[in-house]
């Protein structure tokens, strides 16, 4: 039998009309929460990316604001950017898109985002507040990976996880938070050995190595959670071919767009998995969800905090 598709855009919409409801509350205490993208020269995947968070704040009635410094600025201006938006209160989250012009030192700037407004968390301090398990802005992806599993009723606690991909940005995080969710959690890389017999062990398996197709389906335990993080776009007629062998339907549409997303995980592992997220579909809208959840997360931190602060 197939496994279930863990609908990401499902999910999407429960999350978004519940934040709706969170943000007329904020409303009507006269507190409009707010996001600010900087956007960096004119890399066109960047530009869609930030046109969509963009479109999904105004969806959901919060204000933003988008920068568009020249791909020439210097590391400099960008740290006075990100002062500035530190400083204004009407800011709840900063988000700076990646990749920066390779002039720009990006972990300065970065980490010169104050934390109370890292949306993203990719800021060290919100890094240690995931590994001490204290509240915080957690990282898009990962957070968007748990809304999923959480959603879905899939078992964490007592689970064996594998995270295949240790970045900065999915696989550490990841790890973090199926551990605080009582999972037995490895962590597989490019120098993992026996990687297939690692995957079989797992119950839920997270993959996130930007890689198409890479996780075999004789990889993955029959039954098992997948969530698939990659998202690798391919051109190739011969690699869609060999992937979409049994899919004519999405053949189809490749030949007559030139190009399909495939995650990760070979699509053929459907038929294995007890529970799968489709790419598209499944972990992409949930990034973007995320992000607009810690807008409003930080905006309620951030200013219930002050007002607290003010009282005498
Ligand atoms: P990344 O920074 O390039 O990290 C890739 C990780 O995969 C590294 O830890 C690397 O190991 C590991 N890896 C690479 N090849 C491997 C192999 N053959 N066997 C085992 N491990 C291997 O990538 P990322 O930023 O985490 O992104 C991963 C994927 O997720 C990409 O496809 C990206 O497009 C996608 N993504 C999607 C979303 C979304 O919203 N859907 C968001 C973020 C990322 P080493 O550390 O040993 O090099």
């Amino acid at each position: 039998m197939p496994a279930r598709i863990l609908d990401g855009l499902k999910i999407r919409d429960e999350v978004f009309s519940e934040l709706k409801s969170e943000i007329s509350k904020l409303h009507s205490q006269g507190i409009r929460p707010g996001l600010a993208a900087v956007l960096v020269g004119e890399n066109p995947a960047s530009q869609v990316y930030v046109k969509s968070k963009i479109a999904a704040c105004e969806q959901l009635g919060l204000a933003s604001w988008l920068h568009t410094p020249p791909a020439n600025v210097s590391t400099d201006y960008m740290l006075q950017l990100v002062r500035d938006l530190n400083a204004d209160d009407n800011v709840d989250g900063i988000l700076i898109q990646l990749p920066l012009p390779s002039q720009i030192d990006s972990k300065r700037v970065l980490e010169a985002v104050d934390p109370a407004k890292d949306v993203d968390g990719f800021h060290p301090v919100s890094m240690g507040m995931l590994v001490s398990n204290r509240p915080g802005l957690v990282a898009c992806t990962p957070a968007g990976c748990m809304e999923i599993l959480r959603r879905n009723n899939i078992p964490i606690e007592g689970a064996n996880a594998v995270v295949l991909g240790r970045s900065d940005i999915v696989g550490k995080p990841m790890a973090l938070l199926l551990l605080h969710g009582n999972a037995t959690v490895t962590i597989c890389h490019s120098k993992t050995r026996d990687l297939p017999d690692v995957i079989r062990r797992a119950e839920i398996l997270v993959a996130a190595i930007g890689k198409a197709g890479y996780v075999q389906p004789d990889w993955v335990k029959p039954g098992a959670a997948v969530i698939d993080v990659g998202t690798n776009k391919i051109t190739d007629p011969g690699e869609a071919a060999q992937l979409l062998r049994n899919f004519p339907e999405r053949l189809e549409k490749f030949r007559a767009k030139g190009s399909v997303l495939i995650g990760d995980v070979h699509p053929d592992a459907v038929q294995v998995a007890g529970a799968l997220s489709p790419v598209p579909g499944g972990v992409g809208p949930m990034t973007i969800t995320m992000l607009m959840s810690n807008t409003v997360k930080a905006a309620r931190l951030r200013r219930a905090s002050s007002a607290a602060v003010a009282r005498p």
